[in-house]
């Protein structure tokens, strides 16, 4: 396994694999690996000659009250766990280099970057498809992995690789969840253990979103209250939004047909948690 820190050895590295007629698979991450990460870089080994994961804390898709500052770093441990899962080069650029003085370019999705997270975290998803982007130049993959866990930042990529053209498969993968039910995230080692039974709360409720659709209730407003209400009855919780809506334009649904994304955000503590689940009048719901 190679460690890449420059970015133009970086895209000599991936014009090399093309040339030699090799595929490319791309994980991006922020680092601090855990099972869902590791999950994605299993699919991703699957479906191409070359693996390459990036570790890349990106200052731009953090507001200046967030967590960039104390994000979890751990590159030792990161490059061990990479090593197992048959990673074959890690990319970890600098900051300066991906943003170098004078810097002034951004990607901007207009509409699926509103709403849910978008209205929380202003700027976030511009950050998000400008690094994306970014990396994408650089690793030159032929096909790149994204967790459902982030279902927005999904719905963005997929967005801007459409409008924009790019030659990349994106594929989305299921959302990996400790065997509590606790959908897996780096910000979860920042949860203390009254926090982190608190924060059950969430795949609880979207466990209760899906009985309520299947048992004939239909209105998002009436789900949406009783995911809140089920949250809020947990210590230490304080919810940004809980938001029944369309899978694919992520817009207000004044009725559920079939199916719905029921999205959600929480404070647990000074802990941001995001969850999500495509619910469903089947039985078994997803
Ligand atoms: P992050 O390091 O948090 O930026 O995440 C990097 C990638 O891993 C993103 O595509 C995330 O959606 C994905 N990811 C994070 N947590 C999970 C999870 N629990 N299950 C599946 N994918 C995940």
């Amino acid at each position: 396994m190679e460690i890449i820190n420059d970015i133009h050895q970086m895209q000599k590295k991936a014009e090399a694999v093309r040339n030699s007629g090799k595929t490319i698979a791309f994980v991006p991450t922020m680092g601090y690996l855990h099972a869902g990460h590791l999950a994605l870089m299993r699919a991703g080994r699957q479906r191409a000659d070359v693996l390459v994961v990036s570790i890349f804390v990106n200052p731009a898709q953090f507001g200046p009250k967030e967590d960039f500052g104390s994000y979890p770093r751990d590159l030792d441990r990161d490059s061990a766990l990479c090593r197992e899962a048959g990673v074959d080069i890690i990319f970890h650029p600098a900051a300066e280099d991906i943003y170098p003085r004078g810097y002034q370019t951004y990607i901007e999705v207009e509409k699926l970057s509103h709403g849910l997270c978008g209205d929380f975290r202003p700027g976030h998803f511009r950050g998000v498809a400008t690094v994306v982007a970014k990396l994408f130049h650089l690793v030159k993959p032929h096909l790149a992995v994204f967790g459902q866990k982030d279902y927005q930042q999904l719905a963005v990529i997929r967005r801007m690789v459409a409008d924009l053209n790019l030659d990349i498969e994106i594929v989305g993968y299921p959302t990996v969840r400790e065997t509590d039910g606790l959908a897996m995230s780096s910000r979860n080692t920042y949860l203390n253990a009254a926090e982190r039974q608190s924060a059950l709360a969430l795949s609880r409720s979207l466990e209760q979103a899906q009985q309520m659709l299947q048992e004939g209730e239909r209105a998002p407003g009436r789900i949406e209250q009783a995911v809140r209400e089920t949250i809020s009855r947990e210590p230490a919780t304080e919810i940004e939004y809980v938001r029944v809506c369309h899978p694919d334009s992520l817009s207000e649904l004044k009725w559920v047909e079939n199916s719905a994304l029921l999205a959600l955000a929480v404070r647990v503590g000074k802990t941001r948690l995001i969850d999500n689940r495509i619910i469903t009048t089947k039985p078994g719901g997803e």
